[in-house]
């Protein structure tokens, strides 16, 4: 009796507690650069309303990922750990101890996240934690992506003949029935949230998929056929054991022109991503149908991301936006689709605080803003490399330094001078929260005094697959002072870039021959050494 009386006394308490919690509300926009706000000293005010959560905010202002891009920063985010720790990042998430979502589950909240993007889907164990996970992919970027990052370099072994033809059907069998599986999920959810995909019929393909199963399990070397022959297409003839030559001449043919056109504007786009609009009114119908409290919603906006897969849309607001944005930049274009998507996501962003307001959201929350990674938009120019996308460049500042905004103003004090990184983020999120701090978590609050300030590091193993044992490892190590990229072959390691960030904030001067900054390259070295260790003590 006396300890039931005392449970029940506990449990109401727990409660009572969770009630007076405030909800969070996480906006995650992808690709967007802190040196493109004004804050970040962009010269164009392309976000008004961002600016004005901020004044009211608190903005973290020398934050950075850990990794470029989507794939490779996504664990520090959601997880607090390095992007190469555990394995690497093949699979997201899901070696990690826990994530930011399974905690605030753990302590009462309810948790609805939803992304836009296919490298941060359930596929890669993101909805860890989540209750509801809305993966609203652009299906031809995820097949696509799929054979260039994990499948591309097994094939060109095998063409190549450095893989037999049975090595090769292996780990296809393996590889690709993971990724049909995963598509069988992805179309199941469509159909469930009674969500139309744009790209893709989910009816009609969902017994194709099937099909496809069954072939890659009882007949995988016609599966191989059509990956080397249709190349990221496979995905148009999903279930098919014939393909006849007529369909084959027809597709092409529709495929070139579509591709030539594109060139020239792109009115036939392959991509089409759920905008910023269609993100939030996702959260308003959680928020209607479920309204429970306290909440953490993740939601994640796609448009900065793939600015430069523009398309003319005829709506109001984004011709209005475009001759703003022609007039604000006096017809300079350096990076312009990429101002465009800023501005247009911005708006929504706008048109979200309003909502937030008038249904008596925000008084009751905190929202947090910030990005992933920065991509190539405009100023300033990098050398070109014999990759069209190499990831070992980018560690640049344009890259890695991204916003962090928390609203309303945080109410403790924090030195805003000091860096941070993404696996500071959740840990911060969970002291604002006041909830206690946890063990698989590598980073710290921004509010810990004892949190180490003195290097942020980025990291990734190049393009394509992440492989730490095969393939070089890139460390990227920022101070106030300098940065130095160094590229690590068979554990090796050697200095290939040295930046002075103070007198040469762009990064143009490689001081890598030079013999400055000595101390700090020695030290930097040892840390770098450190880390090395711990990348290969996992493996
Ligand atoms: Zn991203």
């Amino acid at each position: 009796m006396y300890i039931g009386y005392h449970l029940k006394k506990k449990v109401q308490f727990v409660e009572i507690m969770h009630f007076n919690n405030k909800n969070i509300i996480i906006i995650l926009i992808d690709a967007l650069r802190f040196d493109k706000l004004t804050a970040g000293g962009y010269k164009y005010n392309l976000t008004p309303n961002i600016n004005k959560l901020l004044k009211e905010g608190t903005l973290v202002k020398n934050h950075f990922a850990n990794g470029c891009p989507t794939s490779v920063s996504f664990p520090a985010i959601f997880s607090s750990t390095f992007p190469l720790d555990y394995k690497g990042y093949n699979e997201g998430v899901k070696n990690r101890p826990k994530t930011f979502a399974e905690v605030f589950k753990d302590n009462g909240y309810d948790t609805f996240g939803i992304t836009s993007a296919h490298p941060s889907g359930d596929h890669f164990f993101y909805n860890r934690g989540f209750r509801i996970y809305e993966n609203l992919l652009d299906f031809y970027q995820w097949f696509r992506q799929n054979l260039k990052v994990l499948l591309r370099e097994d094939l060109t072994r095998y063409k190549n003949k450095d893989i037999t033809k049975n090595e090769m059907i292996e780990l296809l069998s393996k590889n690709y029935l993971n990724i049909l599986n995963s598509t069988l999920k992805y179309v199941n959810q469509f159909e469930e949230l009674d969500v139309k995909s744009k790209n893709f019929n989910v009816k009609k393909n969902k017994s194709k998929i099937i099909e496809e199963i069954e072939l890659l399990k009882n007949n995988p070397e016609i599966v191989l056929k059509k990956f080397i022959e249709f190349d990221y297409l496979y995905y148009k003839f999903l279930g098919k054991k014939n393909i006849s030559n007529l369909t084959r001449y027809f597709l092409k043919y529709k495929e070139n022109l579509r591709t030539r056109i594109n060139d020239i504007i792109n009115l036939f786009p392959r991509r089409k991503i759920y905008e910023a609009k269609e993100i939030f009114q996702r959260f308003k119908r959680y928020f209607l149908n479920e309204n429970k409290k306290p909440f953490l919603a993740f939601i994640h906006l796609f448009d900065v991301h793939e600015s430069k897969n523009f398309t003319v849309k005829f709506s109001f607001s984004y011709i209005k936006n475009l001759i703003k944005l022609l007039f604000i930049r006096r017809f300079k274009f350096g990076g312009f689709v990429y101002d465009l998507a800023v501005m247009h996501v911005d708006d929504e962003i706008g048109k979200f605080h309003e909502y937030l307001k008038k249904n008596e959201i925000l008084e009751n929350s905190i929202v947090a803003i910030t990005s992933d990674h920065g991509l190539k938009a405009g100023f300033p120019p990098r050398p070109k490399t014999h990759l069209r996308t190499d990831l070992s460049q980018q560690f640049y500042e344009e890259f890695i330094r991204v916003p962090l905004i928390f609203y309303p103003k945080l109410d403790r004090k924090f030195d805003e001078n000091k860096l941070s990184s993404h696996i500071d983020f959740a840990p911060t999120l969970l002291d604002i929260c006041n909830l206690d701090k946890n063990e698989g978590f590598k980073g710290k609050s921004i509010f810990d005094q004892n949190r180490y300030s003195g290097i942020v590091l980025s990291e990734n193993t190049g393009s394509g697959i992440c492989d730490i044992i095969n393939k070089n490892i890139y460390l990227c190590l920022r101070n106030k002072r300098i940065k130095i990229v160094y590229e690590i072959e068979s554990k090796n390691i050697k200095e290939r870039d040295v930046f002075d960030i103070v007198k040469d904030p762009n990064e143009f001067n490689n001081l890598v021959k030079s013999n400055l900054h000595e101390t700090e390259r020695n030290e930097f070295y040892n840390f770098a050494k450190q880390r090395l260790e711990t990348i290969y003590s996992y493996v």
